[in-house]
């Protein structure tokens, strides 16, 4: 499998070179050249299979000749026999419309485990091949950091810092990024918001000076590697409620528009999928985008679901470069308006294109708070605010009553127990599987919202790239 740049003029890579890669030398995201497609029959053949095993059936096309099958399937084993339930992404009822699909059994207890828990062992198995090494730089709005840095700590070869917007991250989010100790491991707060955050990632990446000295790889989700682990629990769901004879639709609580792609993707590979629900907070720039066409960012207001705090959606780019036409110069041209100018308006082949798959719907705090009780109250399930949102989304879809909806239920309740405990009175408990988060000493280095600042502290505590 060949990958492409969404703007055009990065060359093309291989799985291995798009996993150790993240964002393409042109400023783009690399995608496939072309949507791997399965057969009914070969769809038909998943149902039932172990979680590991439906894992490297799915991604196969992806990887291409990067890895044999053998060595996919080990790497799945691992990865996911890490996870606390024995079907790794439980798929639960809360009535006979609603579901949720439980992606939170990860060591981290956010969705960001399925696909990070992959990529650090895709890393080491790549970078031991290559006698290379990786100095990874992320940003993250507060689940990327933890789930990465447990994916990567103490591995050979990776090495990892991570910026989080001081202040903007959960009691607990922060905890399970700054007490993890391994001398691989560095963690940076910014003065900022997340965005802030990431566009400093992202000019390290064009940063010559930086990229000559070291050999810089991203977790974000920019990184393809991520995407593709995502899509399986699209599979995993649907065929449990009947695909491929039967359509499904899907509540994506959504930010930066990395999960929500990968059901996408799963279209795209022929899964029947009716809808997907992108479901926003009060930062809405992807609900204005899919609902009338306007991508302009506003400021970014702090809630109480601030994996969704967001105004610019990176992987938004990958849906209007498909979506369009797959023209990387054009694209690239109108991603070069967004930056200079904040906002820009999606051309009709971009806003048809996504029509025919993607609705949207924006939460704001009361209606998170509702959606909370509404779980506790009709199913005696606790959510966090992040899914909450997403189940408002899907009990307000006007989507046919006979299509079930699966909301994604991307973080445990006890991350975020405040917003949970406001909203039933209960207040959520860390599972055993953290251990003693809250006596473990915290160690971070805290810096102003400037690019040069953050440049000089990698350059001081990096290693220079093999
Ligand atoms: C990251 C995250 C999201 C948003 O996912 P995207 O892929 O960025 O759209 C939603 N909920 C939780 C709990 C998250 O950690």
């Amino acid at each position: 499998m060949e990958y492409i740049s969404t703007r055009g003029r990065a060359p093309a890579l291989d799985f291995e070179g798009v996993t150790l890669a993240g964002l393409a030398s042109d400023g783009g995201l690399y995608l496939p050249r072309e949507w791997p497609r399965f057969t009914e029959a070969e769809i038909t053949a998943m149902a039932g299979l172990p979680y590991a095993e439906l894992a490297a059936k799915v991604m196969a096309p992806f990887v291409g000749d990067s890895l044999t099958q053998d060595e996919l399937l080990a790497l799945c084993r691992q990865a996911y026999g890490r996870f606390s339930h024995d079907a790794v992404t439980p798929l639960v009822e809360l009535n006979e419309r609603q579901w949720l699909l439980e992606l939170f059994h990860g060591p981290t207890l956010a969705f960001k485990d399925v696909a990070l828990q992959l990529l650090g062992l895709l890393f080491e198995t790549f970078l031991s091949r290559r006698k290379s090494s990786l100095t990874i730089i992320g940003a993250t709005s507060g689940d990327t950091g933890s789930a990465a840095i447990d994916a990567v700590a103490g591995r050979e070869g990776v090495e990892i810092f991570m910026l989080h917007p001081n202040g903007r991250v959960s009691d607990v989010q922060r905890r399970q990024m700054t007490t993890v100790r391994a001398p691989n491991v560095h963690n940076i707060a910014i003065d900022g918001s997340f965005d802030d955050a990431q566009a400093m990632v992202k000019r390290m990446f064009a940063d010559q000076t930086m990229t000559s000295r070291f050999n810089i790889g991203a977790v974000n989700s920019i990184n393809w590697a991520r995407l593709m682990a995502q899509v399986v629990y699209y599979f995993a769901s649907a065929l449990q409620l009947g695909a491929p004879n039967r359509q499904v639709a899907f509540s994506v609580p959504t930010g930066n528009f990395g999960d929500v792609f990968a059901g996408y993707v799963a279209a795209q590979m022929g899964l029947p999928i009716k809808q997907l629900i992108v479901a926003t907070n009060i930062n809405d720039i992807l609900h204005r985008a899919l609902s009338d066409g306007d991508y302009s960012a506003g400021t970014v207001t702090p809630t109480a679901a601030p994996s969704m705090d967001i105004q610019v959606s990176s992987n938004f780019e990958r849906l209007l470069f498909d979506c369009g036409g797959r023209d990387g110069a054009a694209l690239a041209e109108q991603m070069h308006g967004f930056e200079a100018k904040k906002a820009m308006q999606l051309t009709n082949a971009q806003r048809e294109g996504a029509a025919r798959l993607f609705t949207s719907a924006r939460t704001d705090p009361d209606e998170m708070s509702r959606s909370i009780r509404w779980a506790y109250d009709h199913a005696g399930q606790v959510l966090d605010p992040h899914t909450a949102i997403g189940l408002h989304a899907a009990l307000a879809s006007d989507l046919d009553p006979a299509v079930p909806i699966v909301t994604l239920a991307t973080a445990h309740p006890a991350k975020f127990p405040d917003a949970v405990e406001r909203a039933t009175g209960i207040r959520p408990a860390l599972p055993a599987r953290v251990g003693d988060l809250f006596a473990r000493e915290e160690v971070f280095a805290e810096l102003p919202g400037e690019y040069e600042a953050v440049r000089e502290f990698v350059s001081a505590h990096a290693e220079p790239s093999r």
